[in-house]
Formats: structure tokens, C-alpha cells, sequence
């Protein structure tokens, strides 16, 4: 299809847009009274009109049973972790044994490095991307040291090419070889947060599998944005956050996912707590920790109930669509986004998109590194009522995403951008 750099244009492709009815499930921020070009669900995603009804449901069953809830209330709190099994298990390419709602993601990370970061004395590097979110980059120094190893020296933080802003898989795959004999793990944020780049997850998993280290991956940005396999691709672990594509509110509740062939490992070293016990035998306070099988037997408290509510009413919506239609709207949208980014007269004198520009090393996000006065158009941008992200030193990052966003938004958007560059 010839694109067109018209409104009338965007409009005609939100009415021929199959999923045009979602964007009517959610509450959309306001600026000036009118509503905002809100293009950062990739940092916290918008609330679903029906999560104060799922909240409720819970403060009136507290309200009414107390703490026979627990077994007595609509959804009982006792089993809570299991309601959002089957949807975060097609989101993520897994099966519901494979994945877990429960903490929060960094705390995830550490409980994954704990039974998949086994370093021995030769074999204790970790390879990561260069630039990865700090919460991951304290994550791994934390870790390392933990195990009287020196962060400098064990984390291995893969660098783009010089002039290139983002990496190659063949310079992943060729680091993994010529380091396989000192790497114990190789763990990469699946969609890089600053440069939106969505990384080869099977090629990934299967040369850290050759190099006999475990692979996992952070899906902060890729849950619910992008097309996942990790049970078939063979990825030992992954983390992920609840509150940017998945809705879930702020601070909302996190994840894992452990692949099942580790299902039954009961060998691998875990830190322990009622939750992930047997759960026949929770109660009994009875000496022995013995692990229920799968990624539930790496949970430690009770489920958060109000928390994991919000997650259940965005994960329904996701539910009434897949992510095979939301990944077909996001490569259309952020298309056309780049497409209109593009047709501003010289526009690389104001900005260059360092988002891989190729739609499968990529999700819904676009991150603009400004080449001058960078703040002060992010400044206006926001002024003219769109809400995107600032990140240090000079990257606005836009989200265009398939459940919300709409095309004519994108058109906007890009209005106001030229404008503002001017
Ligand atoms: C958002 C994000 C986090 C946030 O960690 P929390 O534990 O949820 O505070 C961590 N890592 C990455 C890659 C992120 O994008």
C-alpha cells in the first residue's frame, strides 16, 4: 500500500483497523482538556476502563469475608497467582506451567541469576548488552561480586559497532563463540529499552546453549509488544514487568518464566519460600523445603491480590485479541510513524531514528537521537499535548501502541513533531 502523509489518509486506515474498538477500553490521559497524543505505554501502559471493577471485586470480598476470602471470594486469593497463567502463557510463547506472576522484575532477576548464574572458577563471565537499564546493570555487578568475582573483569557488555547505534546478531553470535570458554550466562533485555532494538532470541539461546551457559532474557519491553517463543526457542529463563505493555498499573505485578525442561531440576540452588512450597503441604509449616514443579516453585510470598486484579483485567483484553494481531497493527503503525518521520524535508539535519529499521529487529518503539536542541523540542512536543519520554543524553522515545494508538495519532504526532523541530 502507498502511503499517504494526509489525515484523511489516517483516517481511512483506523476505519479499516480490525482492532479500532480497544483503543475504547481505556482511559486516555488528558492535556489541555483535550486528549493527550499519549505514545509511552512502553513505560507505563494505559488503564483499562475495567480495572476499577476487577480492584472492587476484591475490596468487597475483603469487606465481606475477611480473610475467608482467601478460599471463598470470586477468585480465591489462595489460587490467585493461577488466573493469569494461560494469558501471560500465550503472550510470552510458553506453556502455563512455564510462567509465573509474582514480585516485581528486578527482584525477578535476582531469584533467576540465583539458580542460573552458576559461575565456577573458569567459566563466571556474563554477556550482556553495553547500556542495558541500570536496575539490570546493578543486577549483574550485585550478582557477580556476590560470588567474589569482579564486575569489571566478569560482565562482558557488548558495544555497537563505532558510528553504528545498534548491534548486530553476528557480532552477538561471533562474542558468545570466542568467549564460550569463561561465559556462565548470557542475558539480553529481549527489546532494548533506549534503542527499541529486538533481538535474535533463537539464534541468542542457541549459541549461549553451544557455549554451555544458560540464556535468559529481560522482556520489560517486549511482553505483550512482540511476538514470543521462549519455550520453543529454548530459553532457560526470562523477567518481565507488569506496568508497561501489559497495563497492570504502577508498580504493578511482575513475572518469570523458567523453561520447562528446568521444570523438575531441583538441584538448581533457589532461594525459598512458602509460596513456591508444595502446595498440598503449605500449611503444615513442616521442615523441608520441597519445590513445586515448574516456575511456581520459584515464588516466595502470598500473592499480591489488588495488584495481580489489575493485571487480570488488561490480560482479559489482551485475551478477546492475540498477539498476532497486535504485532500485524504495530508493524503497520510504527510503518507509518517512520514513514512520516522520514518525509520531513531534511530531516536527518534534526534527527536520525536509531531503532533498527528493519520492522523484525524492532517493536512498537522509535527512539529519535536529536542532533541539536533536543530538549527544547521534546519541551514543545509535550506543550502541544503529547505525552512521549525523555532519555538522557538526547533520545525522545515514541511508542505508537496497536491496543491503544490510533493512525491519525501518528499523523498528529508527527505534525506537532515538525513543527516543533522548525
Ligand atoms: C522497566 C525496566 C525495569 C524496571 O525494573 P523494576 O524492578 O520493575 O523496577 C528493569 N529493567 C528493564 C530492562 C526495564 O525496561
Amino acid at each position: 500500500m502507498t502511503l499517504e502523509n494526509t489525515r484523511a489518509f489516517a483516517k481511512k486506515l483506523d476505519q479499516t483497523d480490525p482492532l479500532c474498538s480497544f483503543r475504547s477500553k481505556f482511559h486516555i490521559p488528558r492535556v489541555n482538556g483535550k486528549p493527550a497524543i499519549y505514545f509511552t505505554g512502553n513505560s507505563l501502559g494505559l488503564q483499562p476502563k475495567s480495572t476499577k471493577k476487577f480492584i472492587d471485586e476484591e475490596l468487597n470480598d475483603w469487606a465481606t469475608l475477611g480473610v475467608e476470602g482467601h478460599i471463598h471470594s470470586q477468585r480465591p486469593w489462595l489460587y490467585y497467582h493461577k488466573f493469569s497463567k494461560k494469558a501471560l502463557s500465550k503472550l510470552a510463547g510458553a506453556k502455563p506451567t512455564e510462567v509465573v506472576a509474582m514480585n516485581q522484575l528486578t527482584v525477578n532477576l535476582h531469584l533467576m541469576m540465583t539458580s542460573f548464574y552458576r559461575p565456577t572458577k573458569t567459566k563466571y563471565k556474563i554477556l550482556t548488552e553495553a547500556g542495558a537499564f541500570g536496575s539490570d546493570q546493578y543486577a549483574f555487578e550485585s550478582q557477580v561480586k556476590f560470588h567474589g568475582f569482579n564486575p569489571s573483569d566478569a560482565i562482558i557488555e557488548l558495544s555497537p559497532r563505532e558510528g553504528e547505534h545498534t548491534l548486530r546478531t553476528d557480532d552477538i553470535l561471533k562474542s558468545i563463540e570466542d568467549n564460550k570458554n569463561e561465559l556462565a550466562l548470557v542475558v539480553f533485555g529481549a527489546v532494548q529499552y533506549y534503542t527499541g532494538q529486538f533481538f535474535d532470541i533463537q539464534k541468542i539461546t542457541k549459541a549461549g546453549h553451544h557455549a554451555e551457559a544458560y540464556v535468559g532474557f529481560d522482556l520489560a519491553h517486549a511482553l505483550g509488544n512482540v511476538p514470543l517463543q521462549l519455550h520453543l526457542h529454548r530459553v532457560d529463563f526470562a523477567v518481565w514487568c507488569g506496568y508497561k505493555y501489559l497495563n497492570s498499573g504502577p508498580g504493578g505485578i511482575a513475572g518469570a518464566f523458567v523453561h520447562e525442561s528446568h521444570a523438575n531440576n531441583f538441584e538448581l540452588p533457589r532461594l525459598a519460600g512458602w509460596w513456591g512450597h508444595n502446595e498440598r503441604e503449605r500449611f503444615q509449616m513442616k521442615k523441608g523445603f520441597q519445590p513445586m514443579t515448574g516456575a511456581d516453585g520459584w515464588q516466595l510470598s502470598n500473592f499480591p491480590v489488588l495488584s495481580g486484579a489489575a493485571q487480570l483485567a488488561s490480560l482479559k483484553i489482551f485475551d478477546e485479541t492475540n498477539m498476532a494481531e497486535l504485532r500485524k497493527k504495530s508493524l503497520k503503525l510504527t510503518n507509518y510513524l517512520e514513514y512520516l518521520l522520514k518525509s520531513i524535508p531534511g530531516w536527518q539535519n534534526y534527527f536520525i531514528i536509531i531503532t533498527p529499521s528493519n520492522p523484525h529487529e524492532r517493536g512498537c518503539q522509535l527512539s529519535l537521537l536529536m542532533k541539536k536542541n533536543g530538549r527544547k523540542i521534546f519541551k514543545r512536543i509535550t506543550q502541544a499535548g503529547v505525552i512521549a519520554d525523555w532519555r538522557e543524553p538526547n533520545v525522545i522515545r515514541v511508542a505508537p501502541v496497536p491496543l491503544y494508538n490510533t493512525f491519525e495519532e501518528v499523523f498528529l504526532f508527527a505534525k506537532i513533531f515538525v513543527d516543533a523541530i522548525k
